[in-house]
């Protein structure tokens, strides 16, 4: 990094295109604020990065990253908040996981604070694009990927970083239903569950078209080997409430990813008191406490969504409906904690916070 200046170097956008954009009707992640970051890595080191127009990125027909994958992401999201500041929400967690993903993919780290002054001069660029407006944000994914033009297996010695920003509202405009899968997988032992590389998410989308073709919008993924424990729900983590105990499967194998929100509602929760349990959880067990009633609550944890309620799991050929919504006290009261945080609203003691602009 000797060299590398964390002023990154402007080329403005003569051609905005954000007086344009219906803030009433923005589909999720189709819509790209005016600017990008981009920054190469080569003969051992990463060169000095820049701020950009958004816009198409030339490609070599060979380049290693669309023949074998080595890709990883981050997501992330700035807020404005009550204070008309833009803030970011524990943006060094994304930090250090995206180098996690990258050591296991045989990419090159970035260091921590390489990653967020580059997030932070790109959101500062593009601040106009943080609106206020409930349930919004400027959605930031930072992505890694291979460029040698080289048609062979191997790590590659070349890579792109680059980060965009696409505003967005709600993620899922509905409660979500999904299916426990019992055949196809996304991680294994000793796989790359844990990291965020792109890979993963391809290898979804056939399962989860079938389960979309029965009705449901996502999967409750279970473990590889036995289908009989529980790991995470599409691209989120998945949290229970069982006798008023919030419970998740534990994060120490490797075929789940760990998550921010995850994370920060378990820790919200201990501070709020309620009981929390970070183990091995079983198909069997949420299947008996949705029939005996002491299942109170299910919701997915995710930064696109924050928290997802789940109205319905379907199990082979049952298909159980969970509490209603205006039931669910501690997921309610977790996301008011969450959103008075990100909105200024309530002091951030835990300093979960960092201001952009
Ligand atoms: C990104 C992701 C999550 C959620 O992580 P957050 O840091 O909370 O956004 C959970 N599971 C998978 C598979 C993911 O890709």
């Amino acid at each position: 990094m000797s060299g590398v200046s964390l002023q990154f170097p402007i080329t403005p956008n003569t051609d905005s295109h954000l007086s344009a954009i219906n803030w009433d009707n923005l589909p999720f992640g189709k819509i790209f604020s005016d600017h990008m970051f981009v920054m190469e890595y080569a003969d051992g080191a990463w060169q000095q990065g820049e701020i950009l127009p958004f816009g198409p990125i030339a490609m070599h027909p060979a380049m290693s990253a669309i023949h074998y994958g080595q890709s990883i992401f981050e997501g992330m999201k700035a807020y404005r908040n009550d204070h008309n500041e833009v803030v970011l929400f524990r943006p060094e967690l994304n930090a250090r996981r995206f180098s996690e993903s990258a050591a296991r993919m045989c990419m090159p780290e970035i260091p921590e604070e390489l990653f967020l002054a580059a997030v932070k001069q790109l959101v500062a660029q593009d601040a106009g694009w943080v609106t206020n407006k409930p349930g919004y944000a400027l959605y930031i994914r930072p992505f890694m990927f291979a460029t040698d033009e080289f048609v062979g297996i191997k790590p590659s010695d070349t890579y792109k970083f680059v980060i965009i920003t696409s505003p967005v509202g709600a993620y899922y405009a509905e409660p979500v239903r999904v299916k426990i899968e019992e055949h196809y997988t996304r991680a294994a032992v000793g796989g790359v569950g844990r990291a965020k590389a792109a890979g993963n998410y391809g290898a979804s989308l056939y399962p989860a078209k079938q389960a979309q073709q029965e009705g449901f919008h996502q999967l409750v993924w279970t473990d590889a080997k036995t289908h009989t424990f529980i790991e995470e729900s599409g691209t989120m983590n998945i949290m229970f409430v069982i006798n008023n105990t919030l419970i998740t499967p534990s994060e120490d194998a490797d075929t789940i990813l760990r998550g921010t929100t995850k994370r920060t509602v378990l820790e919200v929760a201990a501070s709020l008191g309620i009981p929390i349990e970070e183990r091995p959880v079983t198909v069997a067990e949420i299947i008996e406490a949705a029939k005996n009633g002491t299942l109170q609550d299910v919701f997915g944890a995710g930064t696109a969504a924050t928290i997802a309620p789940i109205a319905i799991i379907g199990y082979r050929d049952e298909k159980l409906t969970l509490p209603a919504l205006e039931t669910r006290e501690i997921s309610l009261k977790i996301k008011d904690f969450l959103d008075n945080i990100k909105s200024g609203a309530q002091p951030d003691t835990q300093h979960w916070i960092q201001k952009v602009c």
